[in-house]
Formats: structure tokens, sequence, C-alpha cells
């Protein structure tokens, strides 16, 4: 039988356990760096197909390597599973698939193993909505043997190659001077300052790099009483370019929208860049 066959046949022979693997995930949603369970329930099952496995790798305690080593001089593939979910709204884009998808791969291609040269790996990535799993695996070592590394996402089309984007985010706060609202001559709205941020950001949309420039915020503090003019207040922003240098472009603008909502209102603000 050829190779491409005999690794069909066997991901179609754990179909029911993979099922399993993804809904077990799906079922019990962990945010970034806290997917102990989902973690549990993936290396178990790579661990019964023989497969090494190394926990807490990169300094981070979800992260692992399951490791299958081939015959031969080869390269060392990696299938990357992430396995995180979105706060409230649990598995939004498909993590729990991501995983089961790396798990049935690298089950399958193990299959093979004996007719490849090389090393057969499942990196497990946490942390992938937020906080940047593979960022840190990557600057602690974690890639450093890897030859090559493949990922699967769900969609709603058949894609190969979709790209990814350039991504960072951006906290805001702003400082100001509360004052009850039935005197408000010498106060400094803190959420004045919010607002005229986001006012400005759309001001500015026209003048971003056009293709695949996205910015999106959220006001997380916006005061705590109607009659009172608010002394702090923070948003934060997720903002995505097709490239580093565009991304960089529309982060210039809303540095320069800070600093200019800082002059208007009086305020200070506060900056924290977030992955
Ligand atoms: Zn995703």
């Amino acid at each position: 039988m050829k190779n491409r066959e005999a690794i069909i046949e066997k991901i179609d022979a754990i179909e029911t356990e993979l099922i399993e693997l993804g809904n077990k995930i799906h079922s019990k949603p962990e945010l970034s760096f806290e997917e102990y369970n989902a973690v549990e329930n993936i290396i178990t099952t790579l661990g019964k197909h023989g497969f090494n496995i190394k926990k807490g790798i990169g300094e981070l305690e979800t992260a692992f390597r399951g490791e299958y080593t081939g015959k031969g001089n080869g390269p060392t593939l990696a299938f990357l599973a992430e396995y995180d979910a979105l706060p409230e709204i649990g598995h939004g884009c498909g993590h729990n698939l991501i995983a089961t998808m790396a798990v049935g791969a690298a089950i399958g291609l193990k299959e093979v193993a004996e007719n490849i040269n090389g090393n057969i790996v499942v990196l497990g990535t946490p942390a992938e909505e937020g906080g940047g799993g593979k960022i840190i695996m990557l600057e602690n070592g974690c890639f450093d043997d890897i030859d090559y590394a493949l990922m699967m996402h769900p969609c709603v089309n058949n894609l190969i190659l979709r790209g990814g984007l350039a991504t960072q985010g951006i906290r805001i706060e702003y400082y100001g001077k509360s004052v009850h609202s039935s005197f408000p001559e010498g106060g400094i709205n803190a959420l004045q300052a919010v607002i005229q941020t986001f006012n400005m950001i759309d001001q500015f949309r026209g003048l971003f790099p056009p293709i695949k420039t996205n910015v999106n915020g959220i006001i997380t503090d916006g005061g705590r009483a109607a009659n009172i003019i608010p002394d702090y207040a923070a948003c934060e922003f997720s903002v995505r370019a097709a490239t580093v240098k565009d991304l960089n472009m529309v982060m210039e603008y809303i540095e320069h929208i800070i600093s200019t909502v800082e002059k208007l209102i009086g305020v200070k603000a506060n900056i924290e860049k977030k992955v």
C-alpha cells in the first residue's frame, strides 16, 4: 500500500477517538495559558499511540511536545496544536479542531514512519486567542530543531496558505481629574479622552493602508457614577494589518492620536502594548 493510502486508512481507523478528543476539548473551554484539561486529553491520546511526551516546554505549563522518532536522518516535522478558547464564547474558531487535526495527522504519518526518514512532532502551542504562545515558544527555543511546521485552521472554505496578518494589541489608560458633575469646572474627563480616541481613530481610518488593516476596540473602564466626572477610563484595541510595516504605520497614527488627546483633554495616558 502506498504511503498516502496507509495514512488515510489509519486516520479513518481512529476517527471515533479523534472526534471524541475534539468534543472533550470543546466541552470544557479553557482560556489562554490555562488549558490544563485540553493538554491532558491530547497527550493521553498521543501517548497511547506511541509518542513521547514532554510537558511544560518553553517555560509554559500548558505547552508540550509529543514526539515519534523515526528512522534515519531526516527532517523534523511539527504539526502545531492550538487548544485555547475565548472568554464567554468558548471554542469560537475551533481550536479544539486544530488540536484534533494535528493529533490525527501525526498519528496518520507515524503509520508510514518506517518508510520515510525523519521525526514526527506535535507541538502544543497554548494561548493563541491572546498571549502569543507560539512567540514565547519560539523565543525559548521550542522551534530550534523543527524543519517544517504545519497547522490546519477550520474555515468555511477550503484554503491553502491563507497567510497571516501582523497584529498588535494596545491598552490605553487615561488619567484625569474627578469632580462632581454639579460643579464640573476644573474636572478632567478621562472618559471623554476614551471617546475622542475612538472618534479620532475613525477619522484616520481613511489614511490607514487599505489592504486588510483592521482596528477594533472596546471600552473597559468608563467611570463609576453618572454624576461624577471620571478621573480614570481605559480602552483596548486590536490592530491588524497585512504586514509589520503597515502595522507600524497604523500604530504610529494611534500613538499620535493618543498624544493629541492628552493635549486636547488634559489627561495623562498610559499605554500598554499586548500581544
Ligand atoms: Zn483561531
